[in-house]
């Protein structure tokens, strides 16, 4: 049985995904956000991304 998530950073489903802090993200991601560096534009974006999942899995 395979259950696919969406990943809260491309958006896409897949089976191939890790959870981290409890949100989901696809392979891919996880290998991008892996290889960028805290000073790399980019990584903030990921790190916004993932502090926007994590927070709408808390209801308020
Ligand atoms: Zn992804």
């Amino acid at each position: 049985m395979s259950r696919k998530d969406q990943c809260s950073i491309c958006s896409r489903e897949t089976e191939e995904g890790i959870y981290l802090l409890r949100v989901y993200i696809c392979e891919a991601c996880e290998a991008e956000m892996i290889g960028t560096p805290a000073d790399d534009p980019r990584y903030e974006y990921f790190v916004k991304r993932m502090a926007k999942a994590h927070k709408s899995m808390i209801p308020s």
